[in-house]
């Protein structure tokens, strides 16, 4: 992970830790600076009134105290959920979900790679058929990685049957894992859900779906959760996966993100490079952000 993440707070916040002791002016930075990371105003003030609380608890007057205690709260909330990734199944199905552009398929890439950095065969299935161009980045990508791929016979062939094959292919070369890219054409949710109920059918009919991965892009924050909610309603999500965290002043995001969905966060991105990709680690995250 960057040491110096522009989500990170630690800069920001520098001159309120660094004072020698706790006054208003302690709480009115800290407030300023976790409402601009997009942490929310409920949240936001919880915080502060937990932080507030403890430093009355414990008498103290040293603003390092109130550093290491955020730390401690924010590591907490992010330890709510469980963010491993359930991949034992063989081989292990997994379906990358998402609304265009917030990094699906360049996600994929860079899982394969990390899977393959841990000796993991893996095979890519190019099922958002739609997009040509998308076919032939993620297999420039696939490859890169030392993952195969499997595309479409041609453009528009139905989904189903690209993941069909993928699975297919899996099973029949002993590859532990399959990772499948799908459509995100919002301007058709309802016939989307519809396509990707139906990938999953026909996937279920060889192998059960270990995980589906919602991708979402940290620097539409909010907004982009909003936009994302019918695969949160209809598309079964285990867990979700951000990306762009290094473009993205929004560190809060990913904090109030779990709460507001029930699920955890997997994986995230922090770059456009094939290793830009690591498992969700809240004491690092949370070490990151406040420093
Ligand atoms: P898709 O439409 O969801 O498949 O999105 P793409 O994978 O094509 O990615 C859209 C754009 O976002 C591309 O320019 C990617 O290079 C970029 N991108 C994806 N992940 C990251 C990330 O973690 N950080 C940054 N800075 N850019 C990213």
């Amino acid at each position: 992970m960057a040491e110096r993440a522009s989500w990170s707070l630690g800069a920001r916040l520098r001159n309120v830790f660094q004072a020698r002791v706790i006054d208003e002016d302690t709480w009115d930075d800290l407030e300023t600076a976790l409402i601009t990371a997009d942490f929310g105003p409920d949240l936001t003030e919880e915080i502060v009134e937990h932080l507030q609380g403890e430093v009355e608890r414990f008498r103290t007057t040293d603003p390092r105290d109130v550093q290491r205690m955020l730390r401690e709260v924010i590591e907490e909330r992010l330890s709510k959920y469980d963010p491993t990734l359930r991949l034992s199944e063989r081989p292990a199905v997994v379906l990358v979900v998402g609304v265009n552009g917030v990094g699906k398929t360049t996600t994929i890439g860079k899982f394969a790679r990390f899977l393959a950095t841990y000796g993991r065969s893996v095979v890519v299935g190019a099922a958002d058929t739609f997009r040509a161009a998308a076919v032939d980045q993620l297999a420039t990508w696939a490859e890169r990685a030392g993952a195969e791929v499997v595309r479409p016979e041609r453009e528009g062939q139905d989904p189903a049957a690209v993941a069909f094959q993928t699975v297919e292919r899996a099973k029949r070369d002993g590859i532990e894992i399959v990772l499948i890219d799908t459509a995100g054409r919002l301007q058709t949710k309802g016939g989307l859900m519809d396509e990707l109920a139906k990938v999953r059918r026909v996937v279920e009919k060889q192998a059960p779906v270990a995980e589906v991965l919602l991708v979402l892009d940290a620097t539409t924050g909010q907004n982009g959760l909003a936009q994302a909610q019918a695969f949160i309603e209809h598309a079964g999500v285990t867990g979700l996966v951000i990306t762009k965290l290094d473009g993205s002043a929004k560190g809060g995001f990913v904090l109030n993100v779990q709460d507001r969905t029930g699920l955890p966060i997997k994986l995230i991105g922090q770059g456009e490079g094939i290793n830009d990709l690591t498992g969700f680690t809240p004491h690092v995250f949370a070490q990151n952000l406040i420093g």
